[in-house]
C-alpha cells in the first residue's frame, strides 16, 4: 500500500472515481489504461482500489470499463463556501504554498470569461436575394493565404500564396508537444481535407517531410530544428512571436519528453529541457521583423508566403498594422482560449484578450488604413466548431487554425495534463507504449471527417445566408448581428445588434 504516502489532507483531490464493485468484473482494463497511476489491483483481496488524488479526470478508465462500472466526478467544493474566496483560490494559495512552485497547466483557458462567439448570430437570405441550395449549386470554400497586391506592374507575378480547399487549418503544434503518430495522423488528414497544418516550433520529423505540400513550418525564437532544407520543405514560413495561451513569455517542453526522435527534429541533445526565450533576441522593433522576415524569403527565394503569429492582446490593432507594413503575406492572430502543451496557470488564465475582439479590430484597422489586402488573417484560439469558423470569417479572417477541435477528435478530454508527458490518449506523450494509443489509420480519418462535416456546413450555412463563396463574406459583418453585448463591444465588433 505505498501509494498511500501520497495523500496528504493539504491538497484534496479534485476528482471522484467511484466503481460500482458489483459490476466490476476484475478485468484490470482501468490499472492498466491509467497512466498516471490511480487505479491499483490488489491480487489478495482481488480488489480494485483508486488513489483519487492521482487522477486527473482524463476518463481513460470510464471509455475502456467493459461494464460500465466506473463514473468519474467533479469532487464538490471540498472548501467552506465564501462567496469571495471560491475553491479555485483556496486551492490555488494551497498548491503554491504545498509545492513552492506556479502551477503549470495544459491546454486552454478555462476561466468562465465571456465567449462572444456565443454573442453573435449569422444571417439567413428571405424573399428578396433568396438562399442557395448547396446541394444543387456550387459553392466556393477555397481560398488563398498570401497577399493580395491592389495591381501588378507589367511582367510581375503574383506573391506566392498556399491555397486551401477549407478556410480550416491546423495551427501549431509541435512534435514533442505531440506524439509522432498524432503529427502522422494530423499530417494525413490535412493532406486528404486539402488543406495545411502548422509544425509548431519543434522542427519536423523526416519521417514527416512527406508532408511538404500541406506544412506550413514555424520558426520560433529557440529556432529549434530550423535549417535550410527545413525551410524548404514548408509550404509557408511561420514566425512565432506570441501564442494566445501564454502572451510574452516562451516555451518550454520538459526534458522528459525529448526522446531521440524529438532531439534530432529539434537538434538539441536527447532529454535535455527546450526554453525558447520569450523574445526572438534579434527583434526589438518592426525594423527587426522586417529583417526577419526578408532574411526567410531570401532564403527561401521568394517561393513561398511569410506569416508572423502573434497573439491577442491590448493594442493588437496597431501591432498588426506595423507587422503588415513589414513585409509579412498573412497575420495569424491567437486569442487567450487558444491551447498550450505547456504555460504557468496564472499567465494562461489572465493574459491577452478574446480573439472575437482582436480579430474584429485589427480587420477595421487594415481597412482604414487601406491595406487589408496586404496581408491575409488567420484567426484562432477556441474554435468550436464551423460556426466558430464562419462567425470569424465574417468578422474578417481568410481562415482560422483549429488545435484543441484536433486534439478532441484524437480522442482528447482536456484533462490539462499534456505537460506531464503522461497523456492517456496518447496524444502528448512521448511514452512509447502510450504513444501506439493513437492509430493514424483511424485518427486521420477521423480528423478528415471532421474538415468534411465542417465544410459541408460551412455550405449549408452560407448558401442559407444567400453567399456562394467564403470569399465574399470575408469581414461581411452585416452577417452578424449581437445579443447580450454592450454598445461598446458592438462598436468594436462592427456588428449591429440584433432587431437591427
Ligand atoms: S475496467 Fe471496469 S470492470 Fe475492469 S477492473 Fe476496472 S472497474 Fe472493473
Ligand atoms: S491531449 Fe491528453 S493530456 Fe492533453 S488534455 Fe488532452 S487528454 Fe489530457
Amino acid at each position: 500500500m505505498k501509494w498511500f504516502k501520497k495523500v496528504h489532507h493539504y491538497l484534496p483531490p479534485d476528482f471522484i472515481l467511484e466503481r460500482a464493485d458489483d459490476l466490476c468484473i476484475r478485468c484490470k482494463a482501468c490499472v492498466t489504461q491509467c497512466s498516471f497511476d490511480a487505479n491499483f489491483y490488489d491480487q489478495k483481496r482481488n480488489f480494485i482500489y483508486t488513489l483519487q488524488q492521482n487522477c486527473v479526470g482524463c476518463n481513460r478508465c470510464v471509455a475502456y470499463c467493459p461494464t460500465e462500472a466506473i463514473v468519474v466526478k467533479n469532487r464538490p467544493n471540498p472548501f467552506r463556501e465564501h462567496s469571495h474566496w471560491g475553491a479555485y483560490y483556496i486551492s490555488g494559495i494551497k498548491r503554491r504554498a504545498y509545492y513552492g512552485g506556479t502551477p503549470v497547466k495544459s491546454m486552454g483557458n478555462d476561466r468562465p470569461f465571456p465567449i462572444y462567439w456565443d454573442k453573435l448570430l449569422l444571417n439567413a437570405s428571405q424573399v428578396t436575394n433568396p438562399s442557395i441550395d448547396p446541394l444543387r449549386e456550387p459553392m466556393e470554400l477555397r481560398t488563398y493565404i498570401g497577399r493580395r497586391p491592389k495591381y501588378l506592374k507589367k511582367g510581375e507575378a503574383l506573391p506566392p500564396s498556399i491555397m486551401l480547399q477549407t478556410p480550416i487549418m491546423i495551427g501549431a503544434m509541435s512534435y514533442g508537444a505531440l506524439s509522432f503518430n498524432s503529427v502522422e495522423s494530423i499530417g494525413r488528414a490535412v493532406t486528404m481535407a486539402g488543406t495545411f497544418f502548422n509544425s509548431g516550433e519543434g522542427g519536423l520529423s523526416r519521417d514527416h517531410y512527406k508532408f511538404s505540400k500541406h506544412v506550413i513550418v514555424q520558426v520560433a525564437s529557440g529556432r529549434f530544428g530550423v535549417h535550410k532544407e527545413y525551410l524548404d520543405i514548408g509550404s509557408a514560413i511561420e514566425i512565432k512571436i506570441g501564442q494566445g495561451a501564454k502572451p510574452g513569455i516562451g516555451g518550454h517542453l520538459p526534458g522528459e519528453k525529448v526522446s531521440e526522435s524529438i532531439s534530432q527534429a529539434r537538434m538539441i541533445p536527447k532529454g535535455t529541457d527546450a526554453l525558447s526565450p520569450a523574445p526572438h533576441h534579434d527583434i526589438y522593433s518592426i525594423e527587426d521583423l522586417r529583417q526577419l522576415i526578408y532574411a526567410l524569403k531570401e532564403a527561401t527565394r521568394y517561393s513561398k508566403p511569410v506569416i508572423v503569429k502573434i497573439a491577442a492582446v491590448h493594442n493588437v490593432a496597431a501591432i498588426a498594422s506595423g507587422i503588415a507594413r513589414s513585409g509579412a503575406d498573412a497575420i495569424s492572430i491567437d486569442g487567450f482560449k487558444g491551447g498550450t502543451g505547456a504555460a504557468p496557470e496564472i499567465i494562461r488564465n489572465h493574459v491577452g484578450i478574446p480573439i472575437e475582439l482582436a480579430l474584429a479590430a485589427v480587420d477595421t484597422r487594415l481597412r482604414q488604413e487601406g491595406i487589408r489586402n496586404e496581408v491575409s488573417i488567420i484567426a484562432s484560439g477556441g474554435i468550436r466548431g464551423s460556426a466558430d469558423a464562419i462567425k470569424a470569417i465574417a468578422l474578417g479572417a481568410d481562415a482560422v487554425y483549429i488545435g484543441t477541435a484536433a486534439l478532441i477528435t484524437l480522442g482528447c478530454t482536456l484533462c490539462q495534463q499534456c505537460h506531464t508527458g503522461r497523456c492517456a490518449w496518447g496524444i502528448t506523450t512521448q511514452d512509447p507504449f502510450l504513444s501506439k494509443r493513437v492509430n493514424p489509420d483511424i485518427m486521420s480519418e477521423h480528423l478528415y471527417n471532421l474538415f468534411n462535416v465542417w465544410s459541408l456546413e460551412l455550405k449549408e450555412i452560407m448558401g442559407a445566408m444567400g453567399v456562394n463563396s467564403i470569399e465574399s463574406l470575408r469581414g461581411n459583418r452585416l452577417h452578424l448581428r449581437g445579443v447580450g453585448l454592450s454598445d461598446r463591444d458592438l462598436e468594436i465588433l462592427g456588428v449591429l445588434p440584433a432587431g437591427e
